[in-house]
């Protein structure tokens, strides 16, 4: 079944904005310019264009496929040679559109078409009856045929109301069956290749957060963070979007009280580089609507 036309209106109209904003975005990562102003800008874009971000700018270097954002007190800037991942998530009433791309300031031209490649080909077999195992196919053949790796620990989800990760879950390598794709469904590919291992790890920086429980809290730096995250409906934030002064310490007593969980950086070996490219669709009776386009 199709979203209502007024459902369907807010994911597309979410994935508009999305895509403009990344087109404008991407321009901004040079040589020599600070990672916080990028991250500022495209957040404050996605704001002033009357929508809200589903989680925090992710712009992840390098080998780091994921889940990095600016930190309160970044100091980064773009260097030659980087590999740059921005995955950015829009949401209008709570429906999403998640996108992502990947800048090249090096020589890795080829990786970046093999993510690229990999997105558009597991797009055209969308439609209903073909299978999330016959998609992750279709993404590792591309990958593989110019020598790299998909990420096989990393997924395409499914996106509801406010929800970042439901099902299904949608692999980067061929998988025997898996979820049958009905009319309807709205979910995200994203294809990561990578020079590396084709698996990523948790590093121990961790920047994006997330109310996963509701719970009484006695630390009133505690309650300051739950009170500033409120109107996410459970959606991640940023620890640089707290700014209590003692946020640190209030969200690791968050964390161990089970309220809160963090996002650690997902990275593959160090050295290695790692390119993703993302779109949200929506499963027609023929094919699919991307949303991100
Ligand atoms: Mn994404
Ligand atoms: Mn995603």
């Amino acid at each position: 079944m199709m979203p209502d036309d007024d459902v369907l209106a807010y994911y597309c109209d979410a994935g508009k904005i999305a895509s403009s904003v990344m087109k404008r975005g991407t321009s901004m990562i040079r040589e020599g310019n600070p990672v916080i102003n990028v991250v500022e800008s495209i957040e404050r874009m996605v704001e002033e264009k009357g929508a809200g971000l589903a989680f925090p700018l992710n712009l992840s270097f390098n080998e780091d496929a994921a889940h990095d954002t600016a930190s309160p007190d970044e100091q980064r800037i773009f260097s030659e040679g980087d590999v740059v991942k921005l995955d950015l998530g829009v949401h209008l009433e709570g429906y999403i559109a998640d996108t992502a791309v990947t800048v090249d300031l090096g020589n890795h031209g080829l990786l970046l078409e093999a993510s690229m490649t990999a997105l558009e080909k597991a797009i055209e077999i969308v439609r209903p009856g073909v299978t999330s195992g016959a998609i992750g196919g279709a993404i590792q053949r591309e990958i593989e045929a110019r020598g790299f790796r998909p990420i096989t620990n990393l997924t395409g989800h499914g996106l509801a109301r406010y929800s970042i990760h439901t099902p299904p879950s949608i692999p980067n390598i061929s998988f025997p069956g898996g979820a049958r794709l009905e009319e309807g469904m709205v979910f995200a590919i994203e294809p990561f290749a990578s020079t590396g291992s084709g698996r990523v790890s948790e590093k121990n920086r961790a920047e994006i957060f997330q109310q996963t429980a509701v719970k009484p809290v006695r630390l009133p730096s505690a309650r300051k963070v739950l009170d500033s995250v409120r109107n996410r409906h459970g959606m991640p934030f940023a620890r640089r979007w707290i700014t209590n002064g003692k946020q640190d310490i209030a969200l690791a007593s968050l964390i161990n009280q089970g309220i809160v969980r963090s996002y650690p950086v997902l990275s593959d070996v160090p050295g290695s580089r790692v390119s993703q490219h993302e779109h949200t669709i929506i499963v027609t009776s023929d094919g699919c609507i991307v949303t991100t386009a």
